[in-house]
């Protein structure tokens, strides 16, 4: 057990230290204990999933029909339906195989990461890979992806609770604990599965895989969820209602032809088979095909969806609400200001090169130079890059960032100065801290400190905070002016104020910055033990300064909000930022419009639920909020009717992006927990790409609804020309088997193509779907219905004809065949788009469908001239004559839909 030893015998026993393993040990021990995971539940394995597909009742009594009708001397037709059936069985097992891969793939692709460290240097590397002995630095938000032993902790706070139920966050510690402490109790232990809630700290792994004490638990890493989507569900229903439908038809029909003198075997046979022609139970397999592709695409365009079903919810998005910095801004900070002893300093240079200099005033010629070695310059430099956890650092193409960029360009801003963070770091070493958080919005580091130039710091212990100038104002009681600490007065409070307001308004990031000589009697461990309470540490000090730093919008974000305005989709600004900062910039992006308004956190509080909720709609700005504001935000927009798309990073975003109809965390600076309890991850951290996504979401229900349509006009034809055929003529206008091959066809090769029909240009100019909408609306029935009507009637005129001229029964029948699945082919090309003419599309934009249409028709060629098939499907061959009637027939299907769409464009006023 390693709770109970001390560190060193831990590493002794581990066969490790504090720099870690080699890479070489880690790939051995990787072998020996193997990866860092959970054994999967088992897979459905490839044989059983194409099994599957013959499961469906009809299709086994269909398989029995062909067998007994083998037995009753019907050979070649029973041959024919079980060679049909297995075709259709194939179809749908690719359709599901890929379906499959695609959860597989989404599934690579969300494996979480974690940072550890190796031969004395941090990496991130998957979680699979590590091994008992390995490093791993844990911060705020991360996941714990094995058990380990704490080495080093900064008021480090795991939060449980997925493992024993207890929601207050167990402090951590690193002392080794009397032998006999219970596991709950071991607090110098971190389990997998389990998540950091706050601080930092260095672990040791202990254990791995299947051999963690609560594996089971962990496996919730990484899962994607399979629920059925509701898509599925309500095709389920709709499937079952044409089902019904069918039977009840099907039945009706067959009966009918037993009692005018069908053989009852046939009938049967024939029955059966229009019944699995019509009814679309292959339908939930090709949705899911759909979405998977969607999915596949939106990961080309940075976007990780980890739900089938927020694909759906995507497209009905019709408010989304963004985090600021990062993803609607680049994150790529510089300080252009400074404010130091009454003055404002202009600080050059762009980029993380530490090249810049310091200029007082504002006429750019003759700007008096500030040197680096201004005492008050020099404070709060020194303040910068000693409250701070980021680095820089060079490579062969430029100066690097590790590290949060706010932190980072406070380091090159020092490092312009001269001022080294790696030489402060170590000459004046930081003993304990209180790291940032949302919440606090200020960071506070104690440092020790004995020879620093000047008397100001003259102390062995000081406290440098750095945070949002309310905040930072609110704990001064004092100001270092003219070379000296002064008491701080409401006057030069309200002097800074105005400062700080005046850089906001140039839409600059405002930081303020102050700093604490302890006198005897504080020392850093009293402080990170709890002994004196963090806010008596923070308070009393001394203001040192601001600093107002330029974080350059995203390029394509602007294009995106405008796309959202067109597509009916409002955007809101979320931000721990300053009102200000975050209203110049909201209106530079052009989210921030003449009569909406900005709201900050407090501002919110003070509101009723009410009062709220009848603004919420106006707003377009939050500031200064913290994480829990959030969730309110997305409870009243969701009162009002929206579905709303939230971003979030943090751990304490989680409840608002579960919340929401769709969370969506950041992939590069989110934590670990954001991720897990979002639906849809974005690897770019761009709010460009959550608009891609919508566009995807929108385009895949689109397609899906369009090849669902299409379905439909199909079997709503074919159930139709049988029907009046056997009613009005007494004759079997279609034989079971080329049933079954219509529904092969149509059902194949064109519902695929289609779902793979890229976006069209109004798809962003239309307002969001209704959710309560259901996929097939009334508009889907009534053009199902046209053209199965439609194909009806053009069969009928074939079969009166054929009846007219005295064609044989099989000429009738192939006649009648071969118009339907040419018929179904132009039908194909109507539902690329429910209102485009397919020729303003591009005729051959998409490439598939003319390759499944070019498949289609070669076939249907083979079955009515290859002799053997002639056989098969009791065709014969046809005159050129008649096929030219036959497709000039076929084409009304895709003439008349154009008018249609033609007249409708008109009618619409977009
Ligand atoms: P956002 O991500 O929306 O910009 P944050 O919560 O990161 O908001 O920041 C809110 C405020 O907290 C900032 O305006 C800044 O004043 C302060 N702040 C941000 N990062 C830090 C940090 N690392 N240390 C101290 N203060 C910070
Ligand atoms: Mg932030």
């Amino acid at each position: 057990m390693y709770y109970d030893q001390d560190i060193s015998s831990v590493f002794g026993e581990l066969r490790t230290s504090v720099k870690g393993l080699s890479p070489e040990d880690a790939e051995k021990r990787l072998e020996e204990y193997g990866k860092n995971e959970l054994k999967e539940k088992e897979k459905v394995s490839v044989f059983r999933l194409f099994l599957s597909q013959f499961k469906s009742i009809l299709i086994l009594i269909l398989v029995i029909a062909a067998i007994v009708s083998a037995l009753l001397g019907e050979a070649i037709d029973a041959a024919v339906i079980l060679f049909t059936v297995f075709l259709a069985g194939i179809l749908g097992f690719v359709q599901e195989y890929r379906a499959e891969k695609a959860i597989e793939l989404l599934k690579s692709l969300t494996s979480p990461e974690a940072t550890v460290v190796r031969n004395g240097s941090e990496k991130k590397i998957p979680s699979t890979y590590l091994v008992p002995g390995d490093i791993i630095l844990l911060q705020t938000g991360d996941r714990i992806p094995a058990d380990a032993r704490i080495i080093e902790e900064f008021n480090l706070k795991v939060d449980e609770s997925s493992l024993t139920g207890e929601s207050v966050p167990a402090q951590k510690v690193t002392d080794a604990l009397p032998a006999g402490t219970s596991e709950a109790d071991r607090n110098n232990m971190v389990y997998a599965g389990t998540a950091v809630a706050y601080g930092r700290g260095k672990a040791v792994i202990t254990a791995t895989g299947m051999k963690t004490s609560f594996g089971e638990l962990a496996g919730l890493l990484g899962t994607i969820e399979r629920s059925r989507t509701p898509l599925q569900e309500s095709l389920d229903k709709f499937g079952r209602w044409i089902g019904g439908a069918t039977i009840v038809i099907v039945a009706f029909v067959a009966v009918l032809g037993v009692f005018l003198g069908f053989p009852p075997l046939d009938m049967f046979l024939w029955g059966v088979a229009l019944a699995v022609a019509a009814i679309p139970e292959a339908l939930p397999a090709v949705v899911t095909v759909g979405l998977g592709l969607g999915v596949r695409r939106m990961v080309k365009r940075h976007a990780l969806v980890r739900k089938l079903p927020s694909v759906e919810t995507l497209g009905a998005t019709n408010v989304i609400c963004s985090d600021k910095t990062g993803t609607l801004t680049q994150n790529k900070m510089t300080v252009e200001r400074i404010y130091v002893d009454r003055q404002i300093l202009r600080v050059t240079g762009g980029g993380y090169d530490p090249d810049g200099k310091f200029l007082k005033g504002d006429s750019e010629k003759e700007d008096p130079e500030v040197s680096g070695d201004d005492i008050h310059l020099r404070v709060l430099l020194l303040s910068a890059a000693l409250c701070n956890d980021s680095n820089l650092y060079k490579e062969e193409d430029g100066w690097k960032i590790r590290g949060d960029p706010t932190e980072a360009a406070l380091v090159v801003a020092a490092a312009k100065a001269g001022f080294e963070k790696s030489e402060l770091d170590s000459k004046y070493p930081r003993l304990a801290e209180i790291p940032f958080s949302s919440e606090s919005k200020r960071m506070t580091t104690f440092n020790k400190l004995d020879d620093f130039p000047g008397d100001v710091l003259d102390s062995e212990l000081v406290a440098f905070s750095k945070g949002a100038p309310e905040v930072i104002l609110g704990s001064c009681t004092k100001i270092f002016l003219d070379g000296e600490i002064k008491t701080l007065t409401h006057g030069q409070k309200q002097e800074i104020l105005e400062e700080v307001k005046e850089l906001a308004d140039q839409a600059l990031r405002v930081m303020a910055f102050s700093f604490r000589p302890f006198e005897e009697g504080f020392s850093p461990e009293k402080i990170s033990s709890g002994k004196i309470p963090v806010e008596r540490a923070e308070e009393d000090m001394v203001f040192s300064g601001l600093t107002g730093m330029r974080d350059p919008p995203r390029e394509e974000v602007k294009a995106a909000i405008r796309t959202c305005e067109d597509a009916g989709i409002k955007t809101v600004m979320i931000t721990g930022d300053h009102k200000v900062t975050a209203a110049a910039i909201a209106r530079e992006l052009g989210i921030l419009k003449e009569n909406d308004l900005t709201l900050t956190g407090s501002e919110l509080d003070s509101l009723e639920e009410k009062e709220f909720e009848d603004r919420v709609e106006r707003v377009s700005v939050y500031a200064r909020v913290y994480p829990a504001h959030k969730l309110r935000v997305v409870e009243a927009l969701k009162k009002k009717g929206y579905v709303v798309a939230m971003t979030g990073d943090g751990v304490n975003d989680a409840p608002a992006l579960k919340a929401a109809d769709m969370g969506i965390a950041m992939g590069i600076t989110g934590t670990d927990v954001s991720k897990e309890a979002s639906s849809m991850i974005l690897t770019d951290d761009n709010f460009a790409s959550i608009v891609s996504a919508v566009e995807e979401g929108r385009n895949i229900f689109k397609n899906i609804r369009n090849f669902i349509t299409y379905g439909l006009t199909c079997h709503i034809g074919e159930v139709l020309i049988v029907l009046i055929a056997i009613l009005g003529w007494q004759i079997l206008p279609l034989m079971a088997v080329q049933i079954l091959w219509i529904n092969l066809i149509t059902d194949g090769l064109p519902p695929m193509a289609l779902s793979v029909e890229p976006p069209d240009r109004g798809l962003m100019r239309q307002k969001p779907r209704n959710v309560e909408e259901g996929l097939i609306t009334r508009r889907e029935i009534t053009a199902g219905l046209g053209i199965g009507i439609l194909v009806t009637l053009q069969a009928l005129i074939v079969l009166v004809w054929s009846l007219e001229s005295g064609f044989s029964l099989s000429k009738l029948q192939t006649m009648v065949f071969t118009l339907v699945v040419f018929s179904e082919m132009f039908n194909a090309f109507n539902w690329r788009s429910d209102r485009y003419s397919v020729f303003s599309l591009g005729l051959f934009t998409n490439k598939a469908l003319i390759y499944a249409v070019l498949t289609t028709v070669v076939l249907q060629l083979m079955v009515i001239y290859v002799p053997f098939l002639q056989l098969a499907f009791s065709t014969v061959p046809l005159s050129l004559p008649e096929w030219g009637i036959i497709l000039a027939l076929a084409s009304t299907t895709l003439i008349s839909m154009e008018i249609v769409k033609h007249i409708n464009n008109g009618k619409r006023a977009d």
